[in-house]
């Protein structure tokens, strides 16, 4: 029987999604669903594995029923999943030990602190590619097994496994048969060495983590196993996986070294395929495992902004600037420029490359002429500022030309932004028509695993392009407006050491 579709598993951080993907990577049917986001305390964020489990499985055969298709008309099943989230289950029932602990959650904070002053960054750094810190699944695995009475001795006799979402949606289609992730899922663990691929014995050691709750780790592009008939009534190959930014980063056909994806959404997430060669980061970008289907692995610089549509959102919800966040692209072309105003967005710090947890946000350059329309072109202009500091960043570390530039999420809508990230950063930037790159991402993967798709270069070929951006803006220009951005953020970073030193004042008395 002629396949006709593979199906992409899109489990993320406030819903699950499926979407059926054709041979020329076209949508062809969508489903999702919304699950809780439980909070027991200020900071902590959790997820229902069952919940995650049973809307995945609902949206599966909701995107399947709603056009009729049928398992046998099915190639593979891709899946792409929110990262780092830890869940811990029994392997006899299948049933969690505990809630799932997202990503976000930063109840391992003081965990984290301990293992820096006992001087273990510069080893995680060499060994993970990861700085140290609460987001990723290591710390978390830990708290489970330090707070649920008798996991911890459960775990060393065998009785436990643990998985990011991957492992948990492979290990249930499978009805248990199966317990695996992929390198890119392994790498945002903590616990992964990227460079040998094979789990760290220190850090699991540090963490009093057993070896034997850990998934296998495959490629990305992969078969892993086959649906069990007792779930799904039929055996179809799970042939792909990959953390939601690196599937992204698959989606969007960054397959050489020097391509880079930006995606604009509450925050910006940007990858750079860097190739074979891991690069390691002096200015606080991660080194991690890109989406791959070679024999050898290739590598990815990752660096996220964390105020990016945010702001925008910031302009429509307290601000009341604004109506909808699409309505800011009016405004930005309704003036020349910003008259000289920047906006720089550090609402809860500023991360790569200048790295100060106490900067605020900062607005310079007021004259009695700036206008609303000003005001809220600086505000976008600002996401273009972020995400070309992480590109020159990137630029620097891996010493590549940066090829292209691919772009996604919800922001990428707004021409106005696409085109002033073009002129600043001087790139062609390229919006695909397919915006969904992280289950397309997905699908490529499964698909290239069963020969639905033959190689790359057939996966190249459906890519199209909804629109793409030169620069127009003169490059003089360009770089003046630069320079007013970096006196901007030094304006903030000047607050911030006066905040550090009245705290540490306060501290002393
Ligand atoms: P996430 O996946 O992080 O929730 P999305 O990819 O859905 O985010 O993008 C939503 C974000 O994009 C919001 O923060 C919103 O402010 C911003 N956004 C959406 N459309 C536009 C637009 N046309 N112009 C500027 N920002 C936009």
């Amino acid at each position: 029987m002629d396949k006709k579709y593979v199906v992409a598993i899109d489990q993320g951080t406030t819903s699950s999604r499926c979407i059926l993907f054709d041979r020329t990577g076209k949508i062809c049917s969508e489903s999702h669903r919304e699950f809780r986001q439980i909070f027991p305390q200020a900071g902590w964020v959790e997820h229902d594995p069952m919940e995650i489990w049973s809307t995945q499985l609902g949206v599966i055969l909701e995107a399947m029923g709603s056009i009729g298709a049928r398992f046998d008309e099915v190639a593979a099943f891709g899946i792409t999943n929110q990262r780092e989230t830890t869940v811990i289950w029994d392997k006899k029932t299948g049933k969690p030990i505990y809630n799932a602990i997202v990503w976000q959650c930063r109840r391992t904070s003081g965990m984290i602190e301990k293992m820096k002053q006992e001087g273990w960054t510069e080893y995680v750094r060499n060994t993970t590619g990861l700085l140290p810190d609460a987001y990723f699944s290591a710390s978390k695995i830990a708290w489970i097994l330090d707070q649920v009475p008798g996991a911890r001795m459960r775990a060393k006799h065998g009785e436990l496994l643990f998985g990011t979402i991957d492992t948990w949606l492979i290990w249930n289609l499978t009805a248990g048969k199966v317990h695996v992730t992929d390198y890119t899922n392994a790498s945002r663990t903590m616990l992964f060495d990227i460079h040998k691929l094979d789990w760290d014995p220190k850090i699991l050691a540090y963490f009093d983590i057993p070896l034997c709750m850990l998934p296998e780790v495959r490629p990305s592009s992969f078969v892993y196993g086959y649906t069990a008939r007792e779930v799904l009534g039929a055996e179809i190959p799970i042939a792909g996986a990959a953390g939601d930014q690196q599937a992204a980063l698959f989606g969007q056909c960054c397959f050489r070294p020097g391509d880079v994806k930006n995606t604009y959404g509450t925050g910006c997430f940007m990858l750079m395929n860097t190739g074979v060669d891991p690069i390691k980061s002096q200015n606080g970008l991660l080194t991690t495992i890109a989406a791959s289907t070679g024999e050898r692995v290739e590598y990815a610089l990752e660096g996220s902004v964390f105020v990016a549509g945010a702001a925008i959102q910031w302009l429509r919800d307290e601000m009341r600037m604004l109506k909808s966040t699409p309505q800011s692209e009016e405004y930005c072309t309704a003036v020349e420029d910003t008259n000289g105003v920047y906006l720089v967005p550090a609402f809860t710090g500023i991360g790569a490359p200048y790295w100060n947890q106490y900067a605020r946000g900062m607005m310079v350059g007021l004259t009695r002429g700036a206008s609303k329309e000003h005001f809220i072109r600086a505000a976008v202009e600002s996401l273009a500022y972020q995400a070309n500091d992480l590109l020159n960043a990137m630029k620097e570390e891996s010493g590549l030309d940066i090829r292209s530039l691919r772009v996604d999420g919800g922001a990428c809508a707004n021409n106005f932004l696409m085109q002033f990230q073009s002129d600043i950063s001087r790139l062609e930037i390229k919006r695909p028509e397919v915006i969904e790159t992280t289950a397309l991402g997905a699908g490529y993967l499964a698909g290239l695993a069963t020969g639905f798709w033959k190689d790359k270069s057939e996966i190249y070929e459906n890519w199209n392009c909804n629109r793409e951006f030169v620069p127009m803006l003169s490059a003089d220009d360009a770089k003046k407006r630069i320079k007013g951005w970096n006196r901007a953020v030094k304006a903030a970073l000047y607050w911030a050491e006066e905040s550090l030193e009245e705290e540490c004042n306060e501290g002393e008395q």
